[in-house]
């Protein structure tokens, strides 16, 4: 018997412990293990590096809600990514969407260049151009789809980019903070690894820093684990535990949060201090259609550009009450911030800058009228 999403996210990952009873999975902090004669080992824990019990809950949780079948946990997103690039050889190619996290894109463009590893960029969202990517004669090795992207909102065609990458022999990767396992599951659109910043939804409290992987493939699982116990990047037990209790309520806070942020973008869409609402759930969205059919809500991120221009977008974001301004995103607080300056000021100078009129939120659990009336206290204060 198969639960539904929403008992998963309760139930995955804590059997109530054997020996105490313990409804929660413990936090065990021993950094090795007991063994019976050399190589005796009681639960498969040696050390703590290799492995440990709390973190072996939390990836068994990863791998329920993505439907997968090996979860990999570690210290943070972008070492999730990093794991991810250990795949690559030099020399290989690596395509990516043209608006990925500024973070992910600073790893690709600064540290994997320098070992042999290029990236381009191109629109997922544009099929035509996905294609025109993935056919040449020498195709990637790896494509890296973020969907809805970051802070464009644009949405990629999963299913359509995976078989386009099979096709060519690549490695299709999904960056899935935005959606979660909840609104969006990759490994079953045809995925071959999917990718969390923890620190965003799943944790959902802004409290802790982590990262996730899933697969089904057990030789793309073997080789994470290798570079998860050789690179090191693993998590604290008690990051780990953090995350799981963020976990169990996802579904709860994902529908409170998109109902806030599509009751918001609509509004948004019609004051006249707004010139364009980012947010997948807008009739007005180019991926509107598609993230209905791929998402089962639109989501929680919506960004917006001010026709006041740059200097009225400062103020905004400086004018808000309950929205602070703070990078980051995901949790069950609203977050305001300007991209340019602030989260993309490391893609400033590339193809991938964003207008520094725009605005981007992430809408929590509060109540939408309160948000609502942040916000319009927010447009006079600034003279949009
Ligand atoms: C935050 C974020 C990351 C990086 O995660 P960290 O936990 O900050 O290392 C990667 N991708 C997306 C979409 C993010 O929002």
């Amino acid at each position: 018997m198969t639960d539904r999403f929403e008992t998963l996210t309760v139930h995955a990952g804590a059997e109530p412990d054997p020996r105490t009873g313990a409804v929660v999975p413990a936090i065990q902090m021993s950094t090795t293990f007991k063994q019976d004669g050399v190589g005796g080992l009681r639960g498969g824990f040696e050390y703590g590096r290799s492995g440990n019990p709390t973190r072996a809950a939390l990836e068994s949780a990863i791998v329920a809600l993505e439907n997968g079948t090996h979860g990999l946990a570690y210290a943070s997103g972008l070492a999730a990514t990093q794991n991810i690039g250990f795949l690559l050889e030099p020399g290989a190619r690596l395509l990516m969407s043209d608006d990925v996290y500024g973070g992910t894109w600073r790893l690709a463009d600064k540290v994997w260049r320098r070992y042999g590893i290029t990236t381009d960029t191109v629109d997922l969202a544009d099929l035509d151009a996905a294609t025109a990517a993935l056919g040449g004669e020498h195709p990637p090795r790896m494509v890296w789809i973020e969907t809805p992207s970051n802070p464009l909102l644009k949405i990629v065609d999963i299913s359509a980019v995976a078989r386009l990458a099979a096709a060519a022999g690549a490695t299709t990767v999904v960056d899935n903070t935005f959606a979660t396992p909840y609104l969006q599951r990759p490994l079953d659109l045809g995925a071959d690894l999917v990718v969390h910043s923890a620190t965003k939804y799943l944790g959902g409290h802004s409290d802790v820093i982590g990262g996730l992987v899933a697969t089904r493939s057990d030789a793309l699982a073997e080789r994470l684990r290798f570079h998860q116990n050789a690179a090191g990047s693993v998590p604290s037990p008690f990051d780990c535990f953090l995350v799981m209790r963020g976990m169990r309520t996802l579904a709860v806070r994902m529908d409170r949060a998109a109902a806030n942020a599509a009751a918001l973008a609509a509004w948004l869409e019609s004051r006249r201090e707004v010139s364009r609402v980012h947010y997948p759930g807008l009739a007005s969205h180019p991926g509107a259609e598609l993230a209905a059919r791929q998402m089962r809500l639109p989501g929680a991120m919506l960004s917006f550009e001010l026709a006041g221009g740059e200097v009225v977008a400062r103020r905004f974001v400086a004018a808000t009450r309950l929205f602070t301004l703070a990078e980051s995103l995901g949790a069950v607080e609203s977050l305001i911030e300007l991209p340019a300056p602030m989260t993309h000021a490391s893609v400033a100078d590339s193809r991938l800058a964003v207008s520094p009129s725009l605005v981007r939120l992430s809408i929590g659990i509060e109540a939408v009228e309160d948000l609502r009336a942040d916000l319009e206290a927010a447009f006079a204060a600034s003279d949009a």
